[in-house]
């Protein structure tokens, strides 16, 4: 018999990790959001100058809906930018403008990781879910040995990419804002005094990637050690 409650403390520091990382980005994202920018352009109009720059014409900027819900569709070659950062001129938006940005830069010149996290994201989206089922399942036939055996493996296995898309994202979002620091400093966007605001908001939101990642990795941990332990 194997205990499903076993380990379960290997989900505390996951869990107060990704709650503070919430907490963080939010409260970052507010103070900042209340300091307008010395330029006083918006979000959408700073990230269309970015792809100008870069020559980068394939490429649109929409505004959507929502809280901290702006990302780059690549299939659909199209920047979206939540309505506060669209239209807003400050810090925070410009931030987060340009890491999108930083993104579509990404793909125009096939920065690797993305490629590698693109490639493993269906696998890794599968395993997530189907993966826990086949070690449970696994679990629950304990009696049938091998085959219980192969189910449990199975499941790590496929958890495995999960956990490693975590990991890889880690690069591609440090990258996305590392450049758009560099191009709102030396392409006057934001003085040297505003950058430091918006190190914080792109610092903040890398947190709950750094979160995400460690959670799945201890996950990962608790089902092997869970799937050895027998009574
Ligand atoms: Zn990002």
């Amino acid at each position: 018999m194997y205990y499903f409650y076993s380990y379960w403390w290997l989900i505390i520091p996951g869990m107060l990790l990704s709650l503070f990382a919430q907490w963080k980005v939010k409260s970052t994202y507010k103070k900042y959001q209340q300091v307008n920018s010395k330029k006083n352009i918006t979000g959408a109009q700073t990230a269309k100058y970015i792809l100008e720059a870069y020559k980068i014409n394939d490429i649109a900027v929409e505004e959507t809906g929502g809280t901290l819900t702006d990302h780059y569709s690549p299939h659909e070659k199209v920047i979206r930018l939540s309505t506060n950062v669209y239209r807003g001129t400050d810090i925070a938006a410009l931030g987060i403008a340009a890491h999108e940005v930083g993104h579509a830069i990404q793909y125009s010149k096939s920065y690797a990781p993305i490629a590698i996290r693109n490639t493993v994201f269906p696998i890794a989206s599968l395993g997530s879910n189907l993966g826990y089922v086949l070690i449970i399942l696994g679990m629950i036939l304990g009696s049938l040995g091998s085959i219980s055996q192969i189910f449990i493996l199975g499941g790590i296995a496929l958890f495995s990419f999960f956990v490693f898309f975590t990991i890889v994202t880690l690069p591609v979002e440090f990258d996305a804002s590392n450049r758009a620091i560099k191009i709102l400093s030396k392409g006057g966007f934001l003085d040297t005094e505003e950058i430091e605001g918006a190190k914080k908001v792109l610092g903040a939101a890398a947190l709950t990637y750094i979160a995400s990642a460690i959670t799945a990795v201890l996950n990962l941990l608790r089902l092997v050690l869970m799937s050895r332990s027998r009574d």
